[in-house]
């Protein structure tokens, strides 16, 4: 399987909590290692911006200030496989329907404040690498 890079973001119920020391160990120990990270405080213009294709859903209203709620850990994570396996590590969107071991079942609140966000696949991947990071940010080898 291909190297690939995904953004992850360990969500603001999760740093609020002090999970993201915990939130990464999950990462490493599946083989997904850390290339480039930041610690940042989104505005909720800037939530909308990111999580435009939701736009018309009934919960972006509330998604939005959930994201904008509190610091936020936005990283890229490099590994083989790494846009499936790091939504494989996360679990489903449903806490309840996460399964055991993963950081939505561990972690998450709610289906809201579920505690991570993972690309869906390696256009997203991409998109919202750039959305985040310049290339000089993320470690290319
Ligand atoms: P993410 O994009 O954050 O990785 P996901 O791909 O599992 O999550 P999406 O369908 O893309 O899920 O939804 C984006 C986010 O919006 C979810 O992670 C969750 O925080 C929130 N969300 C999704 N569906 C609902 C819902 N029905 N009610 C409340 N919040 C929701
Ligand atoms: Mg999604």
């Amino acid at each position: 399987m291909s190297v690939e890079k995904t953004l992850s973001i360990i969500k603001p119920d999760a740093v609020k909590r002090d999970l993201t020391g915990k939130i990464i160990a999950m990462f490493e120990e599946k083989g997904l290692r850390v290339v480039a990270q930041k610690k940042i405080l989104l505005s909720k213009e800037q939530a909308g911006s990111f999580y435009a294709v939701h736009r018309d859903r009934p919960f972006f209203d509330e998604l939005c200030e959930f994201m904008s709620s509190g610091p936020i850990v936005v990283q890229v994570l490099q590994g083989s496989n790494a846009i499936d396996l790091n939504r494989q590590i996360m679990g489903a969107t449903n806490p309840e329907q996460a399964e055991t071991g993963t950081i939505r079942r561990e972690f998450a609140l709610s289906m809201t404040e579920n505690s991570a966000h993972g690309s869906d696949s390696a256009e997203t991947a991409r998109d919202e690498i750039n959305f985040f990071f310049s290339g000089l940010e993320v470690l290319q080898f």
